[in-house]
């Protein structure tokens, strides 16, 4: 199939990777030229434009930080839609506002495209290894025809209704993966500071009810999972900012229908605060740095 991939930052560019790695003909774009460089040297054609990326293909993929971005790219004079042909499918899989894709996905299908929204969770360590969740929203028959290109790149692609409820189901995730990263930093934190070793500590609340993603596979403690953005300077994972505009995003979606976040308002504080030290670029289980001087922990 011949696909255009926009956005090739920490999750789109192993997730190209694993497109071309499936035999499909890629066309890339990206601003950042080391970027694109990485997917080109992969087998990747380099588009000069958004226009000569929209231009021939089967299928349109994009993948950028948040919906500004989204919406310069779809809809900019120069964007996607203005030179997307009738027909091909679009597939966002940046996680933003459930408001902005229903407002792109009725824009494209005024010119007979349908737009999905499919964002997706599992971090880059999914990403690379092609076994992303997606968590789509639009109709029925746009999820069957990406369903297999989805396959390309992750193991659980799931419909979860109209245009927009993917990004409901993104941002409830978040919301909670935002809230258990302190919970888990705040333990830690404290087992530490009690005296406690903390891979042993790492290794009860594994097996205890403690237990979580936050915990068990990305604890934010340095040198207790070898694998966690912890472990290398809390870089190259999924950056605090990048929380803080999720965190955003859920409490201005909540507010909307009036439902209290409480947990999610102070979780949001905090991961600011973070931003504010000047660590916004870190991986988000650097929020451990706000519990007090830990070797490893920058802040
Ligand atoms: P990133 O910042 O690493 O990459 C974004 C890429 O988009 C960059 O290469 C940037 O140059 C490019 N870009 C920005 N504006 C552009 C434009 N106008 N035209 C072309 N390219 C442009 O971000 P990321 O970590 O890959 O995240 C992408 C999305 O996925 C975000 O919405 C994020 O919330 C979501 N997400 C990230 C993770 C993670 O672990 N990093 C996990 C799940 C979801």
């Amino acid at each position: 199939m011949k696909i255009g991939f926009v956005g090739l930052g920490n999750m789109g560019g192993p997730m190209a990777h694993n497109l071309l790695k499936a035999g499909h003909a890629l066309t890339v774009y990206d601003l950042n030229q080391s970027a694109l460089k990485a997917a080109v040297d992969a087998g990747a054609s380099h588009a000069a434009s958004l226009q000569e990326l929209a231009s021939g293909r089967d299928l349109i993929i994009t993948m950028l930080p948040a919906a500004a971005h989204v919406r310069a790219v779809y809809l900019g004079a120069d964007g996607l839609l203005a030179h997307v042909a009738s027909g091909v499918p679009l597939i966002d899989s940046s996680t933003i506002d459930p408001e902005t894709v229903k407002q792109l996905a009725a824009a494209a299908a005024k010119q007979g495209n349908a737009l999905a929204d499919a964002p997706v969770s599992g971090g880059t360590g999914g990403a690379q290894a092609g076994t992303l969740t997606f968590m789509v929203g639009g109709t029925a028959a746009v999820f069957e025809q990406i369903k297999p290109v989805l396959a390309n790149m992750g193991k659980n692609i799931v419909h979860c209704g109209d245009s927009g409820t993917g990004q409901v189901a993104k941002i409830c995730n978040n919301l909670l993966l935002g809230i258990s990263m302190i919970g888990v930093a705040e333990a830690m934190s404290l087992g530490a500071a009690l005296g406690i070793d903390t891979t042993v500590l790492a290794g009860i609340i594994n097996t205890s009810t403690g237990r979580c993603w936050s915990s068990d596979t990305y604890n934010p403690y340095p040198g207790v999972i070898a694998t966690a953005p912890a472990s290398r300077g809390y870089t190259g994972g999924f950056g605090a900012d990048l929380m803080l505009k999720d965190l955003g995003l859920a409490t201005e979606a909540a507010k909307h229908v009036k439902q209290p976040v409480m947990l999610g308002a102070l979780a949001q504080q905090l991961y600011q605060l973070l931003s504010q030290q000047g660590s916004g670029g870190l991986d988000f289980s650097a929020v451990i740095g706000l519990y007090g001087k830990t070797e490893g922990v920058p802040g």
